[in-house]
């Protein structure tokens, strides 16, 4: 929340209208640069009877600046957006996908390192898959071969 000063006081047309500034005094030893409401001689942050209202404005103000905040981080996309991963060609066309997205700006940093180890962890899911199935494979063949030399011997 932005510290917009007050509207200024209203006077009779005859008395000049010189805002007046609120009568706070910050830790720094200048003066408290807002403009004050006609009925009080402090702004809303240095005026005790309105510390409620105050707290509430920096509350408000505080939970804006962390929704920015977060917001300014995380940037992603809708799950329609995000492309499918179900073989190693797809693989291949989402990091293309990360790359680009993250070029362009539309995913941030840490999002896109964390798809980038999801597509690895994926990509080594399928690599152990495969050499398992290929080392089942490659068993059974031994195992016919081995019986195959036995026949012959006997
Ligand atoms: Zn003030």
């Amino acid at each position: 929340m932005s510290h917009r000063p007050d509207a200024p006081r209203l006077r009779s047309p005859e008395v000049p209208v010189t805002p007046v500034r609120c009568r706070a005094v910050k830790a720094d030893g200048t003066r408290c640069e807002q403009v004050v409401p006609a009925e009080g001689d402090a702004c809303l942050w240095h005026d005790d009877a309105r510390t409620r209202e105050a707290q509430a404005a920096r509350a408000r103000g505080a939970e804006g600046k962390a929704a920015a905040a977060r917001a300014a981080k995380y940037r992603t996309v809708p799950d329609e957006a995000v492309p499918p991963l179900s073989d190693m060609d797809d693989a291949v066309a989402a990091a293309a996908w990360v790359f680009r997205m993250t070029g362009n700006g539309t995913l941030d940093p840490a999002t896109s390192r964390e798809l980038n180890r999801s597509i690895t962890t994926f990509k080594d899911g399928i690599h152990k898959r495969d050499l398992l199935r290929r080392i089942r494979e490659l068993e059974k063949q031994l195992k016919l071969v081995e019986q195959q030399r036995g026949r012959v011997r006997d």
